[in-house]
């Protein structure tokens, strides 16, 4: 039996969602911009999927805007704003790539972190000039879990740089933070439901009535003219399923899988020296446990796990497959040989008890095996 802790790489889909996205593949296949009964249906599935969306995010459906995965919303928000605008993009270092990479790409400042992992808000003060006409800082970290001070970023932003937009990459928090609450600060949020408990390959940006974004994709207009293509029905369909279940559950997940992460967490800085909590605690989102493990390298922690069934990773998973040194760890001040040793175990609403108490039992002899060979 696999033990999946790997929740923030990707999710498991939630049986209602799979179930959604059936039914529009076997029955709902009409292109919702026709003008027939099966169109018209589709369309509808599309109107009722953006209503409940836009309602777990505090937004306007009008303001939602469908796309494929997190990375084309952060694009969308980053690059569709200085096209709009121009002017520079600011962000954090702790970004995921699909927004530190158009930031770096178009000549955008990086603000600092601290050894808490979150942003620094002096220098975020300190460099925000008139030129910068789009902010972006993460709500929830991928790799550590940590929650950004949103709205101690929006004040900031407001006062020194009024003209900018303020967007945050709301990926990781859905199953965790209040997104409709925390996001209220925030002028462009992006989501993506392989998060939580949807299918890969779709996602959704929020753009404020207001907000005008020039589109990184023309044909058709869809989307009000904000993303051309034919939307993914059926993929949309299954992210609202998964969007409201989740949604409909959070608080509770967020204690119990609270108290599975705190387990697993105790349980192996019980067992081992020389391990290292990234960030407090009280900063992440319910479900990541992110270590660093002395005298360890990840990959080879990895691969002695995969053969006990425990999935894991060492920071973000990356198309090649290849380790690269944590860009998050390092702006944290990590050292280069911890940050090798890291392991980011995640939870999700599919956690069981059996999963921790199978970590439990294999991550502590693997370590000391590792740490035996040299
Ligand atoms: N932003 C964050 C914080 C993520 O964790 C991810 C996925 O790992 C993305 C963006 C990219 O989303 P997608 O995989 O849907 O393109």
């Amino acid at each position: 039996m696999v033990h999946y802790l790997d929740h923030a790489a990707s999710t498991p889909a939630r049986p209602a969602a799979i179930e959604a996205m059936a039914r529009q593949l076997v029955h709902g296949y009409g292109n919702p911009t026709g003008a027939h009964r099966l169109a018209r249906a589709a369309n509808r599935v599309l109107d009722e999927s953006r209503d409940i969306i836009a309602d777990a995010l505090g937004a306007t459906p009008g303001e939602v805007i469908f796309t494929a995965g997190g990375t084309e919303a952060d694009n969308l928000a980053i690059l569709g704003t200085l096209e709009a605008r121009g002017g520079i993009a600011l962000c954090s270092a702790i970004e995921h790539h699909a927004v530190l990479d158009p930031v770096i790409h178009t000549g955008g400042v990086i603000v600092g972190v601290g050894s808490d992992g979150r942003i620094d808000t002096e220098q975020l003060g300190r460099v925000l000039t008139p030129e910068v006409s789009v902010v972006s800082v993460m709500l929830a970290n991928n790799e550590t879990g940590i929650v950004q001070p949103l709205g101690e970023v929006a004040d900031i932003v407001r006062r020194r740089a009024p003209q900018a937009l303020l967007h945050t990459d709301a990926v990781q928090a859905l199953p965790w933070v209040d997104v409709a609450d925390q996001c209220r600060v925030a002028d462009l949020i992006s989501i993506s439901a392989h998060k939580f408990g949807g299918p890969q390959g779709v996602g959704a940006l929020v753009a404020r009535a207001g907000v005008s974004l020039v589109p990184r994709l023309r044909g058709g207009g869809q989307e009000r003219d904000r993303r051309s293509g034919t939307q993914n029905v059926a993929g949309i369909a299954a992210m609202a399923s998964a969007a409201a279940e989740t949604v409909a559950e959070r608080q509770a997940q967020v204690v119990r899988v609270g108290a599975l992460r705190d387990r697993l967490v105790d349980g192996l800085t019980g067992r081992l020296t020389g391990v290292v909590e990234s960030g407090n605690r009280q900063d992440k989102t319910a479900n990541i446990a992110h270590l660093c493990f002395e005298g360890v390298e990840s990959e080879a922690l990895l691969f002695l796990l995969e053969k006990e069934d425990i999935m894991a990773s060492a920071a973000a998973s990356c198309s090649s497959g290849a380790m690269e040194p944590s860009h998050v760890l390092a702006a944290m001040g990590f050292s280069r040989s911890l940050a090798g040793g890291s392991l980011r175990l995640s939870l999700g609403y599919s956690t069981t008890e059996d999963d921790i108490e199978a970590a439990l039992a294999v991550i502590p002899p693997a370590v000391r095996r590792l740490r035996e060979r040299g």
